[in-house]
């Protein structure tokens, strides 16, 4: 059942006309369900009316002719229910409504099930038969599940220019517009440069090579690799899985073997051709072979192997440097989309041609969207509703402010988003040559505005330019860039680099904060709940030769300087501080033998811990006598207050650091901090926008840090705002029923102050 769904679903993505595809999938559904008919409607919003868009089985004059109101008869009963109808006799149901023209007269069953994208009915797909009876269990579950699919595709159609004009379909998808979530502000216009669709045998360019070597020895590396993950695949699926689907990892073993596939690719990389390409070669003809058989079994076993072969593609590109097409291919303003962004894929992508960034996957606070806002380049996150490949090389104007991407858009929108992008490059004139001004409100209360770097080089530069301190040194991603842990000496440079970049300023260094949504390639960590897991300082504890070589180099680097501070993330006990100082203390005391007879100097570090797991509010008395800061990561403390996973576009809606339960904890730890005389920072996103930053000010923060980008734009906002109005501000954010209530108080108050311009597209 399982392979029959995903052959029609994928079948029907690869018919360009939409028309075509349904008919397709009415016609397969009839024939694997071995029913009388199949039939798909969709619905017209406009005119309120659902239309019969393809059957097989009722009269096919009556396709685009019969239209059945919302309210009428059984599909519109399924349509406002939202839910399946299975009836024995249709005829004696009393919502039944005869339609001459479609002349179901001998069909009796009948089942129906709406086709429902993001709680919207697109259409009702429908099965009927002449015999009496009720459709079985598993006959509705696959209707039930092909439905939900085929409204992906629905929905993908209009995007990929598959509906013709009189067509039917909501309103939003007729406009070409998608809406994810805002990731990162700014607008931006380019084409969609799709990396993974670059990662598909059939667009993959068969090139030729010199050393077959290399390439016999990259296929059987990527071969291993895919074993591996097949493995990981079967095992993660319980006993008792379906025998089709033991049968696919059946034959993805059968092929892997040498023997099989391996021998005939060897045999085209002798002939000179790269691994890529002899692969492309070989298993495009085994898919034909496949394809052109009989048994619809066999035919299915084609769509198979050219999905193992893509994942054996992926990693022969893995292991290629450099020879990843996305750096090569993207030559003009382009808008990166993927159905994860990366680090990797932003560090390589050319900057110059990098204008936007959608994500397919992921959310406001994944670290891609973290990423995309350091690099100040407009992201949408969570883009579910379309698949990269269908944007690759189209127009796309991106809106970084709503969420909201326009595929293809006509003269008249085009324009004016040009000139929204024109004025927003004003404003950010305006700001930056305000950038040197002291960070003060209009009543005279100072605020520190620091820089969270880590991420980019380039930041260390503004930091050095702007003289700010580092409020947050994220030290993860250059252990997510290389193949193997750093070395004391490679992680010594690195920081001497950032602790020298502001030598008169506090750097903040953060201990290494991997696990959840920050993998290291070379330390996989398989957990079912990775932000729950082993993430932060559990990993780093349980591995001190990890956390003493990390402390040894950050204290080394810091020999003859006194601005260095250590801050331990993901702090949930006052054990984990306890242990982590042991370590430091150790490493302090070994740094200090090593260099006892050179006459360096190495300072004692502050020591911090981050405040965001949850616990750590009701141990600040306990935790303010073994530290000498504490940071604020909002973003993880939204995340394991509000219980909603930062990572997951599902739950996107939910998540939200102006949530009034998280402003009072924020206000909480302000208070707190100040009543134990402990300094606190905010590091998390919140601190680097324009409404979060006067919330904070009003709660008594004086100390935020951001990325740096956003400090121009936080000091002019503070610059034109005062602390008395930021309290008031702040009273009706802490008694806000909802967070919209708290937005809408503050972007009142923005636009008071002439600041609306800094939260939406234009002024
Ligand atoms: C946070 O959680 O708010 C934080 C600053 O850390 P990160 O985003 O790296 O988890
Ligand atoms: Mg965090």
């Amino acid at each position: 059942m399982l392979t029959t769904l995903k052959r029609i679903v994928q079948e029907m993505s690869q018919i360009p006309a939409l028309d075509e595809a349904l008919f397709n999938v009415a016609s397969r559904v009839k024939q694997v369900m071995q029913v009388d008919s199949c039939s798909i409607y969709l619905a017209d919003y406009d005119n309120q009316e659902f239309i019969l868009k393809a059957t097989d089985g009722l009269h096919p004059d009556a396709v685009e002719q019969v239209r059945i109101g919302f309210s009428e008869g059984l599909i519109g009963l399924v349509g406002q229910r939202e839910e399946p109808l299975n009836i024995e006799d249709a005829h004696r149901h009393p919502r039944f409504k005869h339609y001459p023209e479609v002349h179901e007269e001998n069909y009796k069953a009948f089942l129906g099930t709406p086709i429902i994208h993001q709680r919207k009915v697109l259409g009702v797909i429908t099965m009927q038969q002449a015999k009496m009876r009720f459709f079985s269990e598993d006959e509705e579950a696959f209707l039930v599940t092909l439905a939900a699919q085929l409204a992906l595709e629905i929905s993908n159609a209009e995007i990929r220019g598959a509906l013709s004009s009189n067509d039917i379909l909501p309103s939003t998808l007729h406009q070409k517009k998608v809406m994810g979530i805002a990731g990162s502000p700014g607008l931006a216009i380019g084409h969609g440069f799709s990396t993974d669709s670059t990662v598909d045998l059939r667009r993959f360019v068969v090139k030729r090579t010199d050393d077959r070597s290399q390439e016999v020895q990259r296929y059987r590396k990527a071969v291993e690799i895919t074993r591996e993950q097949v493995d990981e695949l079967s095992n993660s699926l319980e006993e008792g899985i379906p025998d089709d689907v033991k049968a696919i990892f059946q034959l993805y073993h059968h092929l892997l073997d040498a023997n099989s596939l391996g021998r005939e690719v060897e045999a085209k990389i002798q002939e000179q051709w790269c691994a890529g390409s002899s692969l492309k070669m070989v298993v495009e003809d085994y898919a034909a072979r496949f394809a052109n058989m009989d048994d619809p079994y066999m035919q299915e076993r084609a769509i198979d192997i050219v999905d193992l072969s893509n994942r054996i593609l992926v990693n022969i590109l893995h292991q290629a440097r450099g020879e990843r097409p996305q750096v090569t291919l993207a030559d003009k303003a382009s808008i990166l989309v993927a159905e994860e962004v990366s680090a990797t894929m932003l560090a390589e992508f050319p900057r110059e041609h990098l204008k936007g960034i959608i994500s397919i996957r992921g959310s406001n606070n994944s670290h891609a969207a973290i990423l995309a806002r350091a690099m100040g380049i407009p992201a949408v996150m969570g883009c579910q509703n379309v698949s990269p490949t269908l944007l690759e090389n189209k127009e796309i104007l991106l809106d970084g402010y709503s969420g909201e991407i326009i595929i293809g858009a006509d003269n008249a929108i085009r324009q004016s988003f040009v000139q929204l992008i024109e004025e927003e490059a004003l404003l950010a004139e305006q700001i930056a040559s305000e950038a040197n001004k002291a960070c003060e409100t209009e009543d005279g209360c100072r605020m520190s505005l620091l820089i969270n770097a880590g991420l980019s080089v380039e930041i260390e530069t503004v930091a050095r330019n702007q003289g700010k301190g580092i409020g947050l040194y994220r030290t993860e991603i250059p252990f997510m860039l290389r193949e193997s842990f750093p070395s004391e000496k490679e992680q010594i440079k690195l920081y001497s680099e950032v602790l020298r970049c502001v030598p008169e300023q506090q750097v903040t260094m953060r201990t290494l904060d991997v696990g959840g949504d920050k993998p290291l390639p070379y330390f996989p960590i398989n957990e079912e709940n990775p932000f729950l897991g082993w993430r932060g300082v559990r990993l780093t504890l349980d591995h001190p030769e990890i956390f003493l070589v990390q402390i040894r180099a950050m204290l080394k680097a810091s020999l003859g300087l006194s601005n260095l501070q250590i801050m331990l993330p993901m702090i949930s006990s006052v054990n984990e501080v306890q242990e982590a100082s042991r370590l430091i203390e150790q490493a302090f005391f070994e740094v200090s033998e090593e260099i006892k007879d050179t006459g360096e100097t190495l300072v004692r570090p502050r020591i911090g811990v981050m405040l965001e797991v949850p616990s750590v509010l009701y141990l600040l008395p306990q935790l303010a006598r073994h530290v000498d800061f504490f940071s604020v990561g909002s973003n993880d403390l939204t995340q394991y207050l509000l219980a909603v996973d930062r990572n997951n576009t599902r739950v996107a809606a939910l998540y939200n650091s102006y949530h009034p339960a998280v402003l009072s904890a924020l206000y909480d730890i302000v208070r707190q901090s100040d009543a134990h005389k402990i300094p606190v920072t905010v590091c998390g996103e919140i601190a680097g926008e324009p409404g979060g930053a006067i919330l904070l000010l009003g709660m008594g923060y004086r100390r935020l840090s951001m990325n740096a980008h956003n400090i121009g734009k936080i000091n002019w906002v503070i610059r034109n705002v005062n602390l008395k109005e930021s309290k008031n501000l702040l009273a009706c954010a802490l008694t806000a029923q909802t967070h919209q209530e708290v937005y809408a108080h503050i972007n009142d108050y923005l636009e008071q102050k002439g600041l609306g311009g800094l939260i939406r597209a234009g002024s």
